[in-house]
């Protein structure tokens, strides 16, 4: 949307195929209805890996003060928690209806309901001919085209990878596609008699014996496995070493404040002060998950009977609070905030998005190989990258802003 506005706001004639009978659906179920549209803290290292160069480049065109002021503009007044931007009304609705409302200001035409079949270029005329999939198939003519079709993780409609379809058939390189900012689905679940507890943890993610990333935030347990920010977070690598037939595990850190020794020392003075174990840990951590560890620990069958054993024992109290091992099955596409992969970003001019393998085509949003944290990174990479593809997908055909 924010690509054919910013095409529109030119003079460029625009048209627009949704696959949905409505514009920008995902966007309402984004930051939980609230929509967290953009964050202060945008740097590139909150994106992934090898693009950080490029994503720059195409950022500072369009970064998030000039996102806050462009939906200010639109009538949508933002309201900052922290370094994370909202809508101040708290309604994904108001950001996508902004984007709606001015689409229609422009005349923007939306053709709804229909599919792309095919993006063939002519030559000797120097056109796109789009055959959009009608019966008489009448076959849409255009200079040059903008793909901003999102990635394919998520149950909400139109994240079928479509894009990756018609850019592979363009001759792009397709990164490999994977789910992030998703649950993660464990082999054998100890935990899940803890199910519905949130508590702190550190999640270290381990990817052929070799620690790869560590994250801090809140986890919840899930009957399946874990969830929430924290390890949305370390999702993405787990689900490209599966893909990738790795090695992989994670090590839970449940009291990611103390040190091992100094966790131990807390635990031994309470018992030595004549507290019982279970209290001591149900001083720390949630009573379900506390009872997990217990039964882990085969607590209530031991017989501690010397300062030795106690010592032993305190070893595998502490490993099993601060060094929680599980194996990850899977990572939940379903649910998945974003796709990591996509089309290869060394295949695409770092200032316009134009491709270098088809000139006239730009890619934009998702479809493209940059994704990044929870925080609203991923909507602002969308809107950066649509308002570069919309100036320069405009600029090539004669328009100028
Ligand atoms: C539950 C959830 C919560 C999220 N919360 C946040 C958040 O708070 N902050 C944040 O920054 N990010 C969030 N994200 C991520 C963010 O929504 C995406 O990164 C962003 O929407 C990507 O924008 P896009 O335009 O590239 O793709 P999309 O938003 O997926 O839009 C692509 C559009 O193209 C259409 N389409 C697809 N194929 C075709 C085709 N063949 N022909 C015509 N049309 C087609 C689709 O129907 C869709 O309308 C969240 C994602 C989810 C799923």
């Amino acid at each position: 949307m924010i690509a054919a506005i910013t095409a529109a706001k030119t003079g460029a004639s625009v048209l627009v195929f949704e696959t949905n009978s409505d514009l920008g659906h995902k966007i309402l179920a984004t930051g939980n209805g609230k929509c967290n549209f953009t964050n202060s803290d945008i740097n590139a290292k909150a994106y992934h890996d090898y693009n950080y160069d490029f994503f720059e480049s195409i950022y500072c065109q369009f970064d998030h003060k000039k996102t806050i002021e462009f939906f200010k503009q639109l009538g949508v007044w933002p309201d900052a928690k922290g370094d994370l931007y909202y809508p101040r009304n708290m309604e994904a609705s108001s950001i996508r209806n902004s984007l709606v409302n001015e689409l229609n200001r422009l005349n923007v035409d939306v053709i709804f309901e229909r599919k792309i079949k095919d993006i063939t270029y002519d030559e000797k005329d120097s056109i796109f001919i789009i055959d959009n999939n009608i019966k008489n198939r009448e076959a849409v003519i255009c200079k040059a085209i903008i793909i901003a079709t999102g990635g394919n993780v998520s149950k909400i409609p139109g994240s079928n990878g479509d894009g990756f379809y018609y850019a592979s058939k363009l001759g792009h390189n397709i990164i490999q596609p994977n789910p992030a900012l998703s649950k993660i689905i464990l082999k054998d679940n100890k935990l899940k008699s803890a199910s519905g507890v949130r508590c702190k943890c550190k999640i270290d993610t381990f990817i052929n014996n070799k620690l790869k990333e560590s994250h801090n935030g809140e986890l919840q347990i899930t009957t399946e496995g874990i969830s929430g920010i924290v390890v949305f977070q370390s999702s993405r690598e787990i689900a490209k070493a599966i893909n990738r037939k790795l090695d992989n595990y994670l090590v839970l850190d449940f009291i990611p404040e103390y040190s091992k020794i100094d966790l131990k020392n807390i635990i031994e003075d309470k018992i030595n002060l004549g507290f019982d174990l279970s209290d001591v840990l149900k001083g720390l951590l949630p009573n379900k998950l506390s009872d997990v560890f217990l039964k882990e620990l085969n607590y209530y069958n031991k017989n501690i009977s010397n300062n030795e054993e106690l010592s032993l024992f305190l070893e595998n109290v502490i490993s099993i609070l601060k060094e929680y091992k599980v194996i990850p099955s899977s990572v939940d596409k379903d649910i998945a905030q974003v796709t990591t992969g996509g089309v290869d970003v060394t295949e695409l001019d770092c200032n316009t998005l134009e491709s270098k393998i088809m000139p006239g085509i730009y890619f934009a949003g998702e479809v493209v190989d940059v994704d990044g944290i929870c925080g609203g990174y991923n909507l602002q990479w969308a809107w950066s990258s649509g308002y570069v593809a919309g100036l320069h997908a405009a600029k090539s055909i004669g328009f100028n802003d």
